[in-house]
């Protein structure tokens, strides 16, 4: 097991050069390289007699090269290098392009094995540009099933291939068995030397199902694990009990403008009640976009409140963070110098403006009850007198990885509660699909939203084509005239802010001056400056512009209710559930809501995404959908996605992901330090830091 981790940068055998290019493709040791498996395989495992090859095919042949040599065609400057291969059964041309060392590597009447297209010219059949290599040495780029790889500029498969063959030879006997032996043999799963190499150099395409197979299990198994111990830690640890207030809950409640959906009422009810308990909450409320998690959350920071303790609750972004900060400020009016925002860039309570240090000891000394913030504040500046309840809003914005990290800041952040864990509330609109969810949170408990408040109206949803925009934009104009407002979303461009903060400012030059030239415009990005962000929001709500243009920014939580207009420029780019939170920022009022899909492409998947969104306003229904579109690699981390497709596949089978939490949960029952597993023990701390620790 140790030797796997030896950098690659000490084996001999791979060039210096290549060491940076490998290292883009993630790969930094022996182990990475081993796991660095094949995106698809080609069969070039059946040898063909040359007589009976055929055009258009591609084939595999054995034989002695009877005759080579270069030839220069100065008309299209290319190198070809022509050369006869024959067998018992006839003889075959083979041309290679701009390849004129070939005729370094294969001498006249040496024995080749070639795999590749055949085609055919006037002077018969050929094979162009093959595979080729020594007939005498073991298959590796021919005459089998010859493994593709993801490949980067200059890291060739064949290179690749060449490679991995030196260095299972080397270590394979060094791959170490994760996985105990009683459970490889209930799952019946193959071992994980024999998977690796199958992966890499496979004898049949079963072998490669059962390969992936075992992969995803190993990895969804080490998945569950730590899920397990999460949890089972999680439950052994101590927390303040707030005590349910029942009175206090129903006033505020009758205090709201609104009334509660039964799935409100009864979401609060279970968080009321976890929060009761001596050992800390971990509950995810998942409810669909506008559904009314907010206020759920309020009532449990409400009671933490009045019970004398702290929450703290932390936002994806600094907009969604301000927000929730005006929310809290008019629904908690006559505490409201006792709820404070801190993030990056500011600190403060309702009125007034803090310096740091004295926003730091406000917190410090338990006189901010409710903390709302970003990251900011999970910093280890921030300390607080005694806090016992944590809100994670839209978490699945965090990320696999940020996410169990926010968990366990939540669990070791500084208090005089001394060992005692706050309770943890996350909440998410973006549905995961059931399937899933066990994987994911089957160390949670779960409450679900699964009806919006009464009286919202079906939002209606289009496709615009280039040629239907103008319509668009003259319904736009009259919906403006009615007093709505509109929001116009512009794609993430290459996953860069920077870039596509540029282009909304384009568009939003273009709107103004081209397409809307009397209606007032926001513009609204990522790279803007929080307070540059938060005043920009806040004349949107005040109906100061009329049309805010912006990048994702906007996709999570932003509530401005009289907005009735979605425009999701190249909508073909995001994925559904991202829509489906798109939309979700309209139909919050009494006025009919519209979101209008414009699209340039005719990307068969892509409609078929844009067309379920049509079909569905249900976010569980549309999560559904999107694994079956899209794979279940959008909904799981950075870690895993390392997984070849194929093995991803794997993922989205249930009964896997059940069997793999149902060894978990025994294994730790039967051995609850792993200490008879060892190996395992050392796969699974190492995996665990890299899914919780940047
Ligand atoms: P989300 O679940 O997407 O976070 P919010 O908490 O932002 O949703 O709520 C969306 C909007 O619905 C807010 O304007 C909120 O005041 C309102 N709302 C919440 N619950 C109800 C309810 N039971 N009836 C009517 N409106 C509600
Ligand atoms: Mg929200």
């Amino acid at each position: 097991m140790p030797n796997l981790e030896i950098p690659l940068a000490q084996i001999s055998f791979i060039e210096k050069k290549y060491l940076k290019k490998l290292e883009q493709l993630g790969t930094k040791t022996v182990r990475d390289f081993l796991h660095f498996f094949p995106h698809r395989y080609d069969d070039f495992s059946r040898i063909t007699k040359i007589a009976e090859i055929k055009e258009g095919e591609t084939a595999t042949a054995e034989g002695k090269i009877s005759e080579i040599r270069n030839i220069h065609a100065w008309k299209r400057r290319m190198a070809i290098t022509e050369a006869i291969v024959e067998d018992k059964s006839g003889s075959v041309r083979v041309i290679w392009f701009n390849q004129p060392y070939i005729i370094q590597n294969i001498k006249k009447d040496s024995l080749v094995r070639i795999s590749g297209k055949v085609n055919w010219d006037k002077k018969g059949l050929y094979f162009s540009s093959p595979a080729y290599e020594n007939a005498r040495r073991a298959p590796t780029n021919t005459g089998r099933i010859v493994p593709v790889y993801p490949e980067t500029r200059g890291v060739t498969s064949k290179w690749i291939r060449w490679k991995i063959s030196q260095l299972l030879k080397k270590y394979s006997p060094e791959i170490a068995e994760v996985v105990p032996n009683a459970i490889l043999k209930r799952q019946k799963l193959i071992g994980a030397r024999e998977a690796i190499e199958q992966l890499h150099f496979p004898d049949s395409f079963e072998k490669i199902k059962a390969a992936q197979k075992r992969m995803a299990f190993e990895e969804m198994f080490l998945i569950q694990l730590v899920s397990v111990r999460t949890r089972k830690d999680w439950e052994n640890s101590q927390a303040v009990s707030i005590k349910f207030d029942e009175k206090l809950a129903k006033d505020f409640v009758e205090s709201l403008p609104f009334k509660l959906t039964d799935a409100q009422r009864k979401s609060t009810f279970q968080i009321l009640k976890d929060i009761e308990k001596p050992h800390p909450m971990n509950r995810l409320l998942e409810g669909d976009v506008g559904s009314g998690k907010t206020v759920v959350a309020a009532i449990a920071a409400l009671e933490t409140m009045m019970a004398g303790y702290q929450t703290a609750i932390m936002a994806p972004t600094e907009v969604l963070a301000i927000q929730h900060f005006e929310t809290f400020k008019e629904i908690f009016k006559n505490f409201s110098q006792k709820v404070g925002i801190l993030t990056a860039s500011q600190c403060r309570t309702v009125w007034k403006k803090n310096t740091k240090k004295n926003f730091l000891g406000k917190i410090r000394r338990g006189e901010i009850k409710i903390l709302i913030g970003t990251h900011a504040l999970i910093q280890k500046s921030v300390e607080f007198k005694n806090l016992a309840l944590v809100v994670i809003d839209e978490q699945h914005r965090f990320g696999v990885e940020q996410r169990a990290r926010l968990q366990k800041a939540a669990a070791n952040l500084k208090d005089n509660l001394k060992s005692s864990v706050p309770h943890l509330l996350s909440m998410t609109a973006t549905p995961i699909p059931r399937t899933l969810a066990l994987a994911f949170f089957g160390n949670l408990d779960l409450s679900i939203l699964d009806e919006l408040p009464k009286g919202r109206k079906r939002i209606i949803t289009e496709i615009v084509t280039p040629t239907n925009r103008e319509n668009i934009y003259q319904f736009i104009r009259s919906e403006i005239k009615k007093g709505r407002q509109a929001f116009f979303i512009f794609p993430l461009i290459e996953e860069s802010e920077k870039i596509s903060g540029k282009a909304a400012t384009e568009e939003h030059k273009n709107l103004s001056e081209k397409i809307f030239l009397n209606l007032r415009i926001g513009l609204l990005h990522g790279r803007m400056k929080p307070k540059d962000k938060e005043e920009i929001m806040a004349k949107f709500k005040n109906k100061e512009f009329d049309i805010l243009v912006s990048t994702s920014v906007v996709e999570v939580g932003v509530d401005v209710p009289n907005s009735t207009i979605m425009v999701i420029e190249g909508s073909e780019r995001f994925g559904l559930a991202q829509l489906h939170q798109f939309r979700g920022r309209v139909g919050r009022s009494e006025h009919q809501s519209y979101c209008f899909l414009f699209t340039d492409s005719a990307s068969a998947n892509a409609n078929k995404r844009l067309k379920a969104l049509i079909e569905s306003e249900n976010g569980f229904a549309l999560a559904e959908k999107d694994l079956e579109i899209r794979g279940p690699g959008q909904f799981i981390g950075k870690r895993q996605s390392g997984l070849a497709d194929a093995a991803m596949q794997h993922l989205s089978d249930v009964k896997l992901i059940q069997q793999a939490r149902i060894e978990a949960q025994s294994l730790f029952e039967f051995d609850p330090k792993l200490k008879q597993f060892p190996v395992l023990k050392i796969a699974l701390d190492k995996f665990d830091k890299e899914i919780h620790l940047e």
